[in-house]
């Protein structure tokens, strides 16, 4: 099979440095010989590849914009064709170094003391320990606010009760950042594994992101120290800021996922005879594969000009919200497109496209829903909130 070259359509690599070019190609070469192979097993048996996180952290792909002691320091478009090579893979490893960086390294490096940037950053940095990040709850999603964890002062410590559910990573994590209410305001913390009255539960019958570790987050008068809140999390708008770093990644990672399913389709049109030729030779084949590129390549506009926005230091949380809407909006649509173009052997794991568009009905979900991101945008378009 020939090896996968992405697309490129409107010539947006050559808006690419060459240092750009190298990462990603880097990361295409090892999501191509490392996870290709395996990603349909892994899917079926719904297992974590967990011996490719210290590869990972070889590669420097962790928190590669994050700054400290071995980063590379990436900008944002670097740090975006990261994600996007990831995705293409599987959206469960993207979703991991998503966590990882931007949800976990990210409000360490932005909100944590310098002893707490010392003491995880390096272990994240290079996979040997990994990280969760626990916001939502049972009764609390989209309205992150309405959260029922609390934290109470106790001595010169906290006492943790509650419960996080679906979060990414939960049970293999070493550290959880976690965001309760605390004083009459939200404020996050560090909660490491092992820690009495903490405890995680897997959550099992998932037929979305099944290369991924989901859990639910339990505190049972959980008590932890006073050094382990983040001292600057304070107030809910910095677990959005988190978010805001984590659904950038996702803007690239669906442009993967979406290039993926359209090379498959691809191939597979081109080689499938039914009617005596290709079905690439038919109109409404060839329709449903120029969607696909169109899209894709909107999408990688979108991506690309986010991403240097975002190194201009002007993207806004907004801007963020239309990218990570819209390409997982596309990716969806793209990888429903292609499993259909390869009829009754879509539906097998042998074929990415299923895997895909299963996978990504959990990223329209996550990090703010599809139609939450309608409401921001809306919010911010009109000046008139609509979420209540
Ligand atoms: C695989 C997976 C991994 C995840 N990982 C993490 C993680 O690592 N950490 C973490 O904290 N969370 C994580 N989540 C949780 C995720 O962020 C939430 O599922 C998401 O925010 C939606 O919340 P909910 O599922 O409670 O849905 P709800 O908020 O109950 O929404 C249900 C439906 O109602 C709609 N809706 C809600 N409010 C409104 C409104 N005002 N107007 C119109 N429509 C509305 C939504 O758009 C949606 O269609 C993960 C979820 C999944 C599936």
């Amino acid at each position: 099979m020939e090896p996968y070259e992405g697309i490129d359509f409107y010539e947006i690599d050559a808006l690419l440095s060459p240092e750009e070019r190298m990462i990603r190609d880097t990361v295409r070469r090892w999501v191509e010989r490392r996870v290709v192979p395996e990603i349909g097993s892994w899917t079926e048996q719904a297992t974590f590849p967990r011996h490719l996180v210290s590869e990972m952290g070889d590669l420097g792909i962790l928190g590669p914009n994050i700054p400290g002691e071995g980063s590379p320091e990436l900008g944002a478009v670097g740090y975006g064709l990261i994600q996007q090579e990831l995705e293409r893979g599987d959206s469960g490893l993207r979703s991991f170094a998503s966590v990882q960086g931007s949800l976990v390294m990210h409000p360490i490096h932005t909100y944590g003391s310098d002893e707490q940037k010392r003491r995880w950053l390096p272990l994240l940095r290079s996979g040997a320990a990994i990280g969760c990040y626990g916001l939502t709850e049972p009764d609390a999603g989209s309205n992150p606010g309405a959260m029922r964890t609390v934290a109470r002062r106790d001595g010169d410590g906290w006492v943790l009760n509650g419960a996080k559910m679906w979060i990414t990573n939960g049970s293999i994590a070493d550290v959880a950042v976690v965001f309760a209410k605390a004083d009459e305001t939200i404020r996050g913390f560090l909660v490491e594994a092992g820690t009495p009255g903490y405890s995680t539960v897997e959550t099992k019958h998932k037929w979305s992101l099944r290369a991924s570790v989901t859990s639910e987050l339990l505190f049972e008068d959980c008590r932890i120290p006073a050094g382990a809140a983040l001292p600057g999390a304070l107030g809910l708008k910095t677990a959005l800021d988190c978010l805001t770093q984590a659904r950038y990644g996702i803007a690239w990672g669906a442009v993967g996922a979406a290039g993926a399913c359209y090379h498959e389709a691809l191939r597979h049109a081109k080689t499938r005879v039914q009617f005596d030729g290709p079905i690439a030779g038919h109109q409404l084949v060839q329709r449903k594969l120029v969607e696909m590129v169109s899209e894709i390549t909107k999408g990688q506009l979108l991506a690309y000009r986010l991403g240097r926005l975002k190194e201009e230091g002007k993207a806004k949380f907004y801007h963020v919200s239309l990218a990570k809407r819209d390409n997982v909006r596309m990716a969806l649509q793209v990888a429903r497109d292609a499993r259909d173009l390869l009829g009754a052997s879509g539906i097998t794991l042998e074929h990415a496209s299923g895997r895909h568009m299963a996978n990504l009905e959990s990223v329209h979900t996550y990090e703010g829903t599809h139609d939450i991101h309608t409401l921001i945008i809306g919010s911010v378009l009109t000046g008139i909130e609509a979420y209540r």
